[in-house]
């Protein structure tokens, strides 16, 4: 019904990765940590508390010629939908700031409050704000979709996420 990401049969120079998952993005944060073709960043809970504890602070701002193109906002225990908008908006100013070619979302939903796997507390309805934050960016988006298993609500969560981001993206660009 419908398609996010055109065909690519060319180099798609900067992208931009935002991970909404609860736990920190330390593997994709220590692939691209030296390049800044790629501006990562990752809202997590606080790592001082929840896995994967050696990574995910706020002083990680890449190394070389990717200092400045990592960004970490991690959030404290049992943080609610507010908090955690919050820092979504910051990371996708970051990244419009940014102007990749293309976003891709590491779309965890394990900040539910229900999660136990997870320290914060996002509600069904924050997905669907976050979806909305997210679907305002105006190029090609690519979901993929993490952590969130554990719960009965993640068909809800996945629902609401994707109603707030496709009706920001048939919006009219503002
Ligand atoms: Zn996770």
């Amino acid at each position: 019904m419908w398609r996010l990401l055109p065909t690519i049969s060319r180099p798609l120079g900067r992208v931009a990765i935002l991970d909404i998952d609860t736990h920190h993005g330390n593997g994709t944060q220590s692939i691209f940590y030296k390049r800044s073709d790629v501006h990562f960043v990752s809202v997590h809970g606080d790592p001082n508390v929840l896995f994967p504890f050696y990574a995910g602070y706020t002083h990680e701002r890449g190394e070389g010629e990717g200092a400045g193109y990592n960004l970490n906002l991690p959030l404290p225990l049992k943080s609610e939908d507010p908090a955690w908008l919050a820092a979504i908006s910051e990371g996708m100013t970051s990244i419009t700031n940014y102007a990749p070619s293309a976003l891709l979302v590491s779309l965890g939903f394990d900040p539910f409050k229900g999660d136990p796997s997870s320290d914060l507390a996002v509600s069904t309805e924050g997905f669907r704000a976050a979806g909305e934050r997210i679907g305002a960016y105006r190029g090609p988006v690519v979901l993929v979709q993490e952590g969130g298993y554990l719960v009965d609500k993640l068909g809800e969560n996945l629902n609401a996420f994707l109603d707030g981001f496709m009706r920001a993206r048939n919006a009219p660009a503002r």
